[in-house]
């Protein structure tokens, strides 16, 4: 069980140093994450939406430790909005935050985090598309959620992640989808005690299709976030059920993760969004991204190894 050990390293200081520090680390990095800075990234956004791919942007770096660090981050997104306005998009692409990196750990993290995403909600609104709110450790959910409902009364676009591993999902997704948001589900890919999470796979998926008929027979958007063939199966099947047009839902990858699955979809006429994250600070999102399948784990060792 690779994935926990991973998971923990993910939350080490010394892991960090050592691994941001690696010199062939940054070519496996790339995989997932193409680019440092926003003009490394215009251009992929420029390829992704000329293949009919959508995308949502992360500007990554979740472990702040001050105040200056968060508005950095807001400021960091209101640049790629200033950039991608040119692109007219629209709500083909969009951008995901993690609230962690306005404040939210911080003193008063609350209103920091609602007070330095606002202007990027507002930002995005401008150039006629949205902002999701992703989802992180369950410590940190009732602050998000509250923070989600908050700018929904004047951004009612806005969106926000659900995560399928952890118990109170069943009951978000109810209240999510009878308010008429849009939804991402996601199993989950945070390290979660048993208190409060489902530890066994199957138990995760079986939750996954449960909550996901709730979304597709709500009032609500769903966003399918996985690449697991047979939920993305299910998914079909479930909007069909609910008889839901292929506009009123989609799919959504990460960058880098079954890329030629991303392009049978759009081919297909799915609507089908690319989480597409960019930044220097990168350690975290990339070792959850190693910890989702030991094989990366391996590639990463060998690259290390052979150097
Ligand atoms: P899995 O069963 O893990 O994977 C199915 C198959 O996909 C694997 O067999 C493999 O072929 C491929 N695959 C999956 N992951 C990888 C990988 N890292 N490298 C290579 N191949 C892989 N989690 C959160 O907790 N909060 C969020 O806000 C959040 N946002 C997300 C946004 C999007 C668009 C997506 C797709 C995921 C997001 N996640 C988020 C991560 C999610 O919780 C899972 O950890 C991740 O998607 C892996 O689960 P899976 O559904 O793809 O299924």
């Amino acid at each position: 069980m690779l994935g926990p050990v991973i998971l923990a390293a993910s939350r080490s200081d010394r892991m960090r140093r050592l691994i941001s520090a690696a010199p062939v680390t940054k070519q496996v990095v790339d995989r997932f994450i193409p680019g440092e800075d926003v003009d490394d990234i215009v251009p992929v956004v420029r390829d992704l939406a000329d293949d009919g791919l959508e995308l949502t942007m992360d500007v990554v770096g979740e472990d702040i430790t001050n105040p200056a660090q968060a508005a950095a981050a807001r400021d960091a997104y209101l640049e790629l909005v200033d950039r991608l306005k040119p692109l007219e998009l629209g709500t083909r692409a969009e951008m995901s935050v993690k609230l962690s990196m306005f404040g939210q750990a911080l003193e008063d993290g609350h209103e920091l985090a609602l007070k330095n995403v606002r202007p990027v909600v507002e930002a995005a609104a401008e150039i006629g598309t949205t902002v999701t709110l992703d989802a992180e450790d369950h410590t940190t959910l009732d602050s998000m959620f509250a923070i989600h409902e908050e700018l929904r009364k004047d951004f009612p676009q806005t969106g926000c992640v659900i995560q399928a591993y952890l118990f109170r999902t069943e009951a978000d997704a109810r209240r999510l989808a009878a308010s008429g948001s849009r939804v991402r589900l996601v199993k989950g890919a945070y390290k979660e005690p048993a208190s409060v999470a489902y530890q066994d796979k199957h138990e995760i998926d079986r939750a996954y299709v449960r909550i996901l008929r709730t979304l597709m027979e709500g009032e609500g958007y769903p966003m399918i976030g996985s690449h697991d063939p047979r939920l993305i199966a299910i998914g079909q099947e479930l909007a069909h059920q609910a008889g839901r047009k292929l506009d009123e839902y989609e799919f959504q990858m990460l960058y880098g993760i079954r890329t030629e699955e991303h392009r049978r979809l759009a081919a297909e006429g799915h609507r089908m969004r690319v989480y597409t994250a960019y930044g220097t600070d990168w350690y975290g999102y990339f070792m959850r991204r190693l910890a989702e399948k030991p094989a990366n784990l391996r590639f990463f060792a060998r690259s290390m190894l052979t150097k």
